[in-house]
């Protein structure tokens, strides 16, 4: 660890050497006033070089490409409403699921850049999806056209999933346009499900989670509490000794234990990360103490023994699912539903505790892991993301994945910011411009930095009348060193609480703030439980992890890190879309280079690691306090 501390001293310190671990801490009341919320995404501006850019080409290339995935599922809905009158023989069951995650990621992309003709075309599949819709609520026109029984194959039809997806699109459509017509039809369809599970009280649940965690949405956006009772219902289903059609063991599903009793992830990661999401999101509207606990275990599962170090999560081949604690093979599975879901995981889990900890798990992860899984020019994609590979390009497959990419690249805006009733954090130092009320005024603050590439960020707190409250600025887990003015005058021993420096004092309009992050190259290595990396290093940047591809580096990546590297940082704004390059020595003394890892894979074939051999590695097994990444200054 760097021991070169800046003006915030030993309490920066202590709070920097708790990443990757989470200090529990007493909770706020659901619905009291300290309660953390997201700020809506309408009211925050992306403005910088890195995010805006990545979005315009989501907006511009990713989304027109996307549409011709979902044709045959569009067409589905308008045979079930009845407007044409097609034969259809067996699809994936859960393709409508697809569907509902393109719309999601228009909505988002609509107040980004107003859009009239998406926007009536978002209108015009709506009609169809609500015309499909069955006079009980029930809506899958997938289903519906292929004649099938609803509510038999809790564990292969994926209709909570697919009814989940839908309220998630619904929601966001209403939130962007104001318009009720999805939100309508997500409503009647959450109605259905409660009346059939709750009133009717049938068996089971749904082996793909996503529900729980859409009617947590959607009981935010409508107040409508049965939503929320229904998302509880079903999370406290699972572990029930209900018949299930199939013999795939119940961990598979999380499904082996009642929520309260279970202490590790397990089974397919994309299904976990929903589920715990829900959990999570539940606890935290609900005040359930014994959920909050469940999720705080479940996360500490997650992010102290089964994460990579790009933020991905589900090594195993097999069953597309988590693995063993430190089993973390660098060919792992790691698919990129499964970091989404990582993601949300990160932020119910901040909304919950506050931690910055939480933060730092969705830095990472959204930096590395997501972006990875998406090519530069936004039309290519990959469902798997292991760390090692061999001349695997991305490939144009429509899966599962690239929808819930596109939703979620398209919604950082709701990751940068949140608020209490009067205090804002400042999670994510992304440019641009958020509106907040605030201790009773209405508060505009502006941002600007060169993040991920430079820790600098100037922040500018404009309340409409002067106001008193709490400023929270993050940390990030990765920065030793950080230096913090207000009006040009330095913040010599600033309150730091759960990883923020807390500037609680009352603000005028034009206030100035600045933060220095220091942001060296460092060498990472992973806890020695993890015996795929022993004798490895990992370069990173700021929030930024770093991987070696073969034709940087004279076709070959069978060479070790020196002992001292003496890293250089190239900031290279042609390359690969912008982007900071390192290059150090080799042992033998030659130079190597080494990218963004979400970089990795945008040119010719070409092998890729993100582990690097080093030279005279030792293996320290004191001081890790549970962590299972850190910096290292030796090797
Ligand atoms: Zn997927």
């Amino acid at each position: 660890m760097n021991n070169n501390w800046g003006p915030l001293g030993t309490v920066l310190k202590s709070a920097v050497l708790g990443a990757f671990g989470l200090a529990l801490s007493a909770n706020v009341m659901a619905d009291s006033p300290l309660k953390r919320q997201e700020l809506p995404f309408r009211a925050v501006t992306i403005r910088d070089s890195f995010w805006a850019p990545k979005q315009k080409i989501y907006r511009d290339k990713t989304i027109p490409h996307s549409w011709q995935y979902v044709q045959r599922d569009i067409e589905d809905n308008e045979i079930a409403a009845g407007w044409k009158n097609i034969e259809r023989g067996e699809d994936s069951i859960w393709n409508q699921a697809n569907l509902h995650k393109v719309l999601e990621t228009v909505a988002y992309a609509l107040p980004q850049e107003p859009n009239p003709e998406l926007d009536k075309k978002l209108d015009g599949i709506i009609a169809a999806i609500a015309g499909a819709q069955q006079p009980n609520g029930y809506v899958n026109a997938l289903m519906t056209v292929r004649h099938k029984e609803t509510w038999v194959d809790l564990d292969g039809h994926h209709e909570g999933y697919v009814a989940g997806h839908l309220i998630e699109a619904a929601v966001a459509h209403y939130q962007a346009t104001g318009k009720r017509s999805f939100l309508d039809v997500a409503c009647k369809m959450a109605d259905h499900i409660y009346q059939h599970f709750i009133v009717e009280k049938h068996e089971g649940v749904c082996g793909h989670a996503e529900l729980e965690l859409a009617l947590v949405r959607l009981y935010r956006a409508t107040g409508e509490k049965r939503y929320l009772a229904l998302a509880k219902d079903w999370i406290e289903r699972r572990g029930k000794p209900w018949n299930y059609s199939t013999k795939t063991p119940r961990s598979y599903f999380m499904d082996h234990l009642p929520i309260r009793q279970v202490s590790e992830v397990t089974g397919h990661a994309v299904r976990t990360m929903f589920y715990v999401t829900g959990v999570a999101e539940v606890a935290n509207e609900s005040g359930d103490e014994g959920l909050k606990e469940a999720a705080r275990r479940l996360w500490l599962s997650t992010t102290q023994r089964k994460m990579y170090v790009v933020g991905s999560v589900g090594s195993q081949d097999t069953d597309e699912g988590f693995g063993p604690d430190y089993d973390l093979p660098n060919h792992g599975y790691n698919e990129t539903c499964a970091a989404c879901g990582l993601l949300y995981f990160a932020q119910s889990m901040f909304l919950l505790d506050g931690e910055s900890e939480s933060i730092d798990v969705l830095e990472r992860t959204l930096y590395n892991a997501l972006l990875h899984g998406m090519s530069l020019e936004g039309t290519t994609s990959y469902y798997r993301n292991p760390l090692t590979d061999s001349n695997n390009p991305r490939y144009n497959i429509w899966v599962c994945c690239p929808p819930c990419l596109s939703r979620t690249l398209l919604r950082v805006q709701n990751y940068i910011y949140a608020q209490t009733a009067r205090d804002l954090y400042v999670n994510l130092y992304i440019g641009g411009e958020a509106t907040a009320q605030v201790a009773g005024t209405q508060v505009l603050l502006s941002q600007q930095s060169n993040y991920p590439w430079e820790g600098n960020v100037k922040l500018q707190v404009n309340p409409q009348k002067d106001s008193q409250f709490a400023l929270r600025l993050r940390i990030p887990g990765w920065c030793h060193k950080a230096d913090l003015s207000v009006n040009g005058k330095p913040v010599l021993k600033p309150r730091m609480e759960k990883g923020y420096v807390v500037l609680d004092r009352r603000w005028r309009k034009g206030d100035a703030v600045e933060i220095k992050l220091a942001m060296p190259v460092e060498r990472i290595e992973a806890n020695p439980n993890v015996k795929e990396d022993a004798g490895l290093v990992a370069v990173q940047r700021g929030p930024i992890v770093y991987g070696a591809e073969a034709l940087d580096n004279d076709n070959r990546l069978d060479w070790s890190v020196a002992t001292d590297p003496q890293f250089q940082v190239q900031q290279r704004p042609d390359f690969l879309g912008g982007v900071s390059t390192i290059s150090g020595r080799k042992a033998d003394g030659g130079q190597f280079t080494v990218i963004p890892f979400y970089a990795l894979a945008n040119r010719e074939n070409s092998s890729q690691c993100v582990w690097l051999s080093q030279t005279g590695k030792s293996t320290d097994i004191t001081n890790w306090n549970q962590k299972l990444y850190r910096a290292i200054t030796s090797p």
